[in-house]
């Protein structure tokens, strides 16, 4: 399947943040890791990986920053008003902007091409089946 084009707008729950998305999304995946466990409220995180250039934030957020396993930053911005988790950035990869896919109204076109953190994965959370999964992160 190819990568998805974006053009859409989307809204935390109570609507003071937007977030406005065109362009390709370069990579989709899921994270068991205890971080994004802890950010999603559950098993695992589903996140599209768009361009920086290709997301505008309008609106308030807070964000939360967390050293990563790897060694990277990870900051988690969220609207401080309801909660929603925005988007998170990582000193991994300056460039990119990461997307939680629950932000998304109808985000029938995600999907993972890969599960990374398996190692903190919970044996009751359901995976997509037949995707490669890694450890930590996926090799560079
Ligand atoms: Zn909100
Ligand atoms: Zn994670």
């Amino acid at each position: 399947m190819g990568k998805p084009e974006l053009d859409t707008m989307e809204h935390c729950a109570c609507s003071s943040v937007s977030v406005t998305a065109r362009g390709r999304v370069l990579s989709m995946l899921v994270c068991s890791c205890l971080d994004c466990r802890k950010a999603t409220g559950t098993g695992h995180s589903g996140i599209a990986i768009m361009r920086r250039e290709d997301v505008k934030i309008s609106g308030k957020t807070r964000h939360f920053d967390r050293l990563a396993d790897s060694g990277a930053w990870i900051c988690r911005h969220f609207c401080p008003v309801c909660g929603t988790p925005v988007f998170a950035t990582t000193t991994r990869s300056p460039t990119l902007v990461l997307l939680p896919v629950g932000l998304f109204d109808n985000p029938n076109w995600f999907a993972p091409t890969q599960a990374i953190f398996s190692r903190t994965h919970l044996h009751w959370d359901t995976l997509p089946e037949g995707i490669p999964q890694y450890q930590n992160y996926r090799p560079q």
